[in-house]
């Protein structure tokens, strides 16, 4: 039986609290917060109690899902990508960079919203870029 417990940040909300996440043989089996956190001191709030409650949930998406004859069905990554970008710009050539905005999520990291900035303005050309912790 191979036990860890690995620190990490909780993904639910800005306020970046640690936890560890334990494991036996690779399968989540628990959550403790982080003592020494300077932000949590050592609590958790539900959300971050619950944290990995998706992570082997039988209703997660694994794959993405397309539309085709009304009905979703389970494309590749390459293809669901390919439909984003020809829609993007085809909405861009049509009705121009500012007919697109772009909604982020406190779930993500730092790094990850910063790429999605840099995203929206640098190759979409937009600044409609938001964030879900303003709501
Ligand atoms: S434990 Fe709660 S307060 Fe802390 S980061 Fe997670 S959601 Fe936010």
């Amino acid at each position: 039986m191979e036990y860890q417990n690995t620190l990490t940040t909780c993904i639910y909300c800005g306020c970046g609290c640690s936890m560890y996440v334990e494991t036996i043989d690779g399968r989540i089996t628990g959550v403790w917060p982080d003592k020494t956190n300077q932000i949590s001191g050592g609590r958790l709030c539900i959300k971050g109690w619950n944290v990995t409650g998706f992570v082997g949930h039988p209703d997660r998406l694994k794959n993405p899902l397309l539309r085709k004859e009304g009905k979703l069905v389970e494309v590749t990554w390459d293809e669901a990508l390919s439909q984003v970008a020809e829609k993007l710009s085809g909405i861009k050539r049509e009705s121009g960079a500012d007919s697109i905005g772009l909604m982020t999520s406190a779930k993500c990291t730092n790094e990850e919203n910063y790429l999605m900035n840099k995203f929206a303005r640098a190759v979409l050309g937009t600044n409609n870029i938001d964030h879900c912790a303003r709501l």
